[in-house]
């Protein structure tokens, strides 16, 4: 069974480039912290785009198989989808 790792996760779902972390936060969840990361690639359809990765202590990323579908991939099963929303209206709106 291979095991995703923040490694991995930080990689942009549509290009696999590596994202640009933006933020580092607790969750509810001791164990784990939630990053935010952006895709910085130009050319990609996810250009500025943020997802949330939620990773262990271990860098490690709890999620269940994703399979090949890139738009399962932000959805990490840990948190809510409002933990989720939380994470990212956290962020200082620095795009415009
Ligand atoms: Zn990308």
């Amino acid at each position: 069974m291979s095991e995703t790792t923040l490694q991995t996760a930080r990689k942009c779902p549509k290009c696999n480039h590596e994202g640009l972390l933006i933020s580092k936060q607790p969750t509810e969840i001791d164990e784990l912290t939630g990053y935010v990361f952006q895709c910085e690639n130009k050319v990609c359809p996810w250009y500025s785009t943020r997802w949330v990765v939620t990773a262990d202590e271990d860098d490690k990323v709890p999620t269940r198989d994703i399979g090949h579908d890139p738009k399962r991939f932000p959805s990490v099963p840990t948190i809510t989808e409002r933990q989720r929303q939380q994470l990212l209206d956290r962020l200082p709106d620095d795009t415009q």
